[in-house]
């Protein structure tokens, strides 16, 4: 099991993010998408070990940021009303899932910290709070 550490300044975090390796959870999800990971609350659950995808790892670790910042019953409904907008938008589910806020900001913060390893006992991802909030469903997202 990993930590995930939040170094001060701009972090949202606090610590007990927990992550599950070899966890079956994300090996259920096969659609739209086949998910090699999922985050509920706090845990981050991945198929396979988080040395082999530090990318999926810091991905995972923003919507825990997310999570802290909504709540579950408005994460969960954020996210599916972002879900089922885009559906019709974009006229595909696997689309609309890309452009989730939460899976933009997601996408994004990861995409951008590729530096920053999944060093022992510690992940770090560096994004502002709420970032998501500035993302729009309805204007097409880089993927
Ligand atoms: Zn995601």
């Amino acid at each position: 099991m990993l930590a995930i550490c939040w170094p001060s300044g701009s972090w949202t975090g606090g610590s007990g993010v927990k992550i599950k390796e070899n966890h079956w959870l994300p090996k259920l999800i096969r659609w739209p998408i086949r998910a090699t990971a999922i985050t509920l609350g706090q845990t981050i659950y991945l198929a396979g070990l988080a040395a082999d995808n530090p990318g999926t790892v810091r991905h995972e670790a923003v919507h825990t940021l997310q999570f802290q910042e909504t709540g579950w019953v408005r994460f969960l409904a954020i996210y599916v009303w972002d879900w089922l907008r885009g559906w019709r938008l974009w006229g595909s589910p696997r689309l609309a899932y890309l452009q989730i806020r939460f899976e933009q900001e997601a996408r994004e913060v990861a995409r951008r910290t590729t530096l920053l390893e999944v060093i022992p006992e510690c992940v770090s991802v560096l994004r502002k709070p709420f970032g998501w909030k500035q993302l729009r469903v309805d204007q097409w997202a880089k993927v």
